[in-house]
């Protein structure tokens, strides 16, 4: 168990798939080297600020500066913010994980024009997170 929380089998599959930033899409670093900038390194990401749901729904991995930018703003109006547009951050760019969440929480979500692609963790995650955000 990691210092989130993570079980270990978890946080194997969250980092196989989050290679790349979830927000940016920048590749990850684990690590650089001491006086370097950090900004592109891994660090663990909540996608509903909540650090109770821990699953492979909830969490992802993006890299520092991305975190640093939304901390525990809603997902939503960080999209709206000064960085994401800096960045060319926006729902469509976002990792499909990241995706899903803004699908199933939207007025009407067009969660099933995104099933249509999906692989099946990928209608795994929608069902999962349709059924614990939509009342
Ligand atoms: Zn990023």
């Amino acid at each position: 168990m990691n210092r989130w929380r993570i079980p270990p089998e978890l946080e194997l599959q969250i980092r196989d798939r989050d290679v790349k930033c979830v927000y940016c899409g920048v590749k990850l670093l684990e690590s650089v080297p001491r006086g370097t900038s950090r900004k592109n390194v891994a660090t663990w990401e909540h996608i509903v600020n909540d650090a109770s749901i821990i699953s492979f729904e909830n969490i992802a991995r993006c890299c520092n500066s991305c975190n640093a930018s939304k901390g525990s703003k809603d997902l939503r109006k960080w999209l709206d913010s000064d960085y994401c547009r800096r960045n060319r951050i926006t729902k469509d760019s976002v990792a499909f994980v990241v995706q899903c969440h803004l699908s199933a929480t939207m007025d009407q979500p067009d969660v099933w024009e995104l099933t249509e692609n999906a692989i099946p963790w990928q209608r795994n995650a929608i069902q999962r997170i349709c059924r614990t955000e939509q009342p």
